[in-house]
């Protein structure tokens, strides 16, 4: 007898291992016709029966999604193979079935090769074999794909099912009274019209019809144009009642009974954890508090408010000892370097930028083990698969929260890994969707920016900033992704399989490890690139400086200050030292030289290169309530957001010379006129929008294949920011948040 049989499986079930196994030499690789997707093909013989091997493209899924989804199950409809056999990975059986199950409802000829029984033994999984096989009604063969181990049982059975007369039925999953309802009056059309029955089977062809298939209908439009209407009329009757009576697509209900069907047949006794205390059924009986519809968001923002609250009274302290050090630092640099350009660059350029943003170590290490520990529990699947729901009325699904959270979305995340993870994410227009709102997170580099303006305005209410913050670059990602998906990346959602891995119990190592890992690299960029920037940014806050005609002004307003008091007060003053007791005449005589001083530098500052951009931008930037300084270091923050506060921190240092004055730059910003906690939350919000550093827009140029999409990400974003921080200043000063 010759047959083919056709190797399928999730990606890494050991589809690859076993097909070299199997042929060994005998191999042939190829293409798929018109795609580029490898075709592997070989041969085997075993008691005079040749068979020919396809290894099929590894899928998670037989919609038509991705190329491998359509090659695979194109190959399986039009070379009708004579066995499938299933590679399914023991170790991860729930989320391996799911692509069995497809199968089974195609009602192919089929054999289930169980592998990596050996890492399942591993983990502690018992997996009931027989008791799979009867529930799914086809033979099940334990192999170890790696050793070869099974390989001959494996093609026993695979002869055994290709020889069989009668074929199998397709398998029938219920999907709730109203898909079940419309299924049956679409299987009746499609039976009597004879609608592509022919090549699948007509419940088959329903479910696609509801999934939105556009492959199959595409075909049965040009099969049969009436009959594919009264299909899409059903479809969408169904579409529109599932929207309006339980916000979520026909798609979406389809994979969440496919995935009940696997759940409850694990839960039929196929699978038993032989750990001391029962992992996963502890997490179900935890899951059915933490995820509850009700109680599952009231938790999650309660965990996301303690979370806050222990970073930010925890880290106080620390973080107070840290900005003391820059402080001495800075003072012991002034007290034994001589005046001029070279002190000037380390006090302003380096110690205050640099410092500004080193100072907050403290803060992001107690926010990471925060985050660490929330991960390392397995509570943030929990909230990924919470929000999923959500997320389906925006046009994104469940893996765009974990994309969101690696971005930044408790706080203390990076964009370019986020904008990576959306990856996972196979639909092309949610994937966009999705990397184009990620940058709005609060990634490590912001939480300095918001840290600094929470100490200075918003001191008695830090987590709760925190957390208003965390929901404002939630909800606005969320608008502006729909935004997005109903204008320029319009199309259908696509749906999702949300894995529920058990909890855990963190271990204290595995916790330091995370924190330290993300810790290092942020305290790494701060000496690197923020110190360079902070560097350049200096020289343009310095240069070109006041022209001499001007430093002259101020040299004769000085001594005519001096004039105007008698030479004994001015040879006190030069002789004494800074812990001096002095005479009234000469305190005032300090006061006046230092104001003038001070006006001497912020004249510099205005004139220098930086200074004039920023004073030029200021009759647009005034809107937001931004100030000419702020302005720079929002220029700054193009690069990096952490320069927003190292480039506050040295144009505060510039333009302050008198070091009694100076305090923390919080402190120094809270007193600044101009300044009130309704610029500072437009600033925030300014943060939150605008123009993703410069790494990131490189990312989003490769990971979208066209640097359109980063031009369109900088100018968008900074469009986004500017006119909703506008809109927080301008409404803040009519309803008198102002003052
Ligand atoms: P494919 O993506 O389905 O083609 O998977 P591969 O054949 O490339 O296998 C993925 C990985 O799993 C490889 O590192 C294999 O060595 C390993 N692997 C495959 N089968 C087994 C098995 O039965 N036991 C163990 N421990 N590892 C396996
Ligand atoms: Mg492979």
């Amino acid at each position: 007898m010759e047959t083919t049989v056709a190797l399928a499986g999730n990606p890494n079930s050991g589809k690859t291992c076993l097909f070299n196994e199997l042929t060994g030499a005998r191999q042939h690789v190829g293409n798929y016709p018109g795609v580029t997707v490898e075709k592997k093909e070989g041969k085997f013989t075993r008691n005079g029966h040749t068979i020919h091997i396809v290894d099929l493209p590894g899928t998670y899924s037989l919609t038509a999604y991705s190329v491998e989804e359509v090659v695979a199950r194109d190959f399986l409809v039009n070379d009708r193979p004579g066995v499938v056999i299933d590679i399914v990975d023991a170790s991860n059986l729930e989320r391996n079935l799911y692509l069995t199950v497809q199968f089974l409802e195609m009602g192919f000829p089929m054999v289930i090769a169980l592998n990596m029984g050996d890492v399942a033994k591993k983990r502690g999984i018992d997996i009931d074999i027989e008791k799979l096989s009867i529930l799914l009604g086809v033979p099940v063969i334990p192999t170890i794909a790696r050793t070869g181990n099974g390989k001959e049982d494996l093609m026993d059975a695979a002869i055994r099912i290709a020889q069989e007369e009668k074929q199998r039925m397709p398998l029938i999953v219920s999907y709730g009274d109203d898909i079940d309802g419309a299924l049956i009056e679409m299987e009746e059309i499609i039976n009597t019209n004879v609608f592509l029955t022919g090549t699948y089977p007509a419940r088959w062809i329903a479910l696609k019809y509801l999934e939105g298939d556009e492959q199959i209908m595409s075909k049965g439009q040009k099969r049969n144009p009436g009959v594919s209407k009264q299909l899409e009329n059903i479809t969408g009757r169904v579409s529109d009642h599932l929207q309006k009576t339980l916000n979520i697509y026909p798609e979406a209900i389809i994979a969440d009974h496919r995935f009940g069907y696997i759940n409850a047949l694990a839960r039929q006794g196929v699978i038993t954890l032989r750990d001391s205390h029962d992992r996963l059924y502890t997490s179900d009986k935890i899951d059915k508090v933490v995820t509850n519809r009700f109680l599952g968001p009231i938790i999650m923002i309660g965990v996301l408010m303690g979370l806050y609250h222990f970073t930010f009274t925890y880290s106080e302290v620390p973080v107070g000892w840290l900005e003391s050090f820059f402080g001495w630092l800075g003072n012991a640099v002034s007290t034994h370097m001589p005046d001029g350009l070279l002190r000037s660059l380390v006090i302003s350029g380096i110690i205050d930028g640099v410092g500004g943003v080193l100072g907050f170590v403290p803060l992001i290490m107690f926010m990471f083990f925060g985050i660490a520990l929330l991960e390392d529990s397995g509570y943030l699947a929990r909230v990924a698969f919470m929000l999923d729901r959500v997320f389906r009325v925006f046009g994104l699904h469940g893996s765009s929260v974990m994309a969101y959270i690696v971005s930044g979305g408790i706080a203390g995340g990076c964009a370019v890994p986020g904008v990576m993870a959306t990856r996972t994410l196979k639909s092309p227009r949610e994937r966009l969707a999705t990397l184009l709102t990620a940058p709005f997170m609060n990634c490590g580099a912001k939480l300095p920016v918001f840290a600094l303006l929470i100490a200075a305005f918003f001191e008695k209410h830090e987590a709760m900033m925190m957390l208003v913050i965390t929901l404002i670059s939630w909800m606005g990602a969320l608008l502006i992704a729909k935004l997005l998906r109903s204008t320029i990346i319009k199309g259908e959602a696509m749906p999702f399989v949300m894995e529920l891995p058990p909890y855990r119990l963190p271990t204290f190592r595995g916790l330091a490890i995370h924190t330290w890992e993300r810790t290092w690299q942020y305290i790494k960029k701060a000496g690197t690139i923020i110190l360079a920037i902070s560097v350049i940014l200096w020289a343009m806050m310095t240069f070109p400086g006041l022209p001499d005609s001007q430093r002259q002004e101020f040299d004769k307003e000085r001594t005519a200050v001096m004039a105007a008091v008698n030479t004994d007060t001015v040879h006190e003053l030069e002789a004494a030292g800074d812990n001096v007791e002095l005479s009234l005449g000469a305190v005032e005589l300090r006061g006046h030289l230092a104001a003038i001083d001070s006006r001497e530098a912020d004249a510099g500052l205005r004139n220098s290169l930086a200074g004039r951009t920023g004073i030029a931008l200021e009759s647009v930037s005034k809107w937001a309530g931004f100030d000419w300084r702020t302005n720079i270091a929002l220029i700054g923050g193009f690069a990096a957001k952490e320069v927003v506060v190292s480039t506050l921190g040295t144009a505060y240092s510039l333009g302050d010379v008198d070091p009694e004055e100076s305090g923390s730059l919080s402190e120094m910003l809270s007193k600044t006129p101009g300044w009130s906690p309704l610029a500072a939350l437009s600033l925030i919000i300014f943060t939150i929008f605008y123009a993703p550093c410069f790494v990131t827009v490189v990312m989003i140029v490769r990971e979208s294949g066209s640097w359109k999409w980063g031009l369109f990400s900088m100018a968008f974003n900074t469009l986004v920011a500017f006119l909703s921080a506008v809109a927080v200043f301008q409404i803040g000063s009519v309803i008198g948040m102002g003052i």
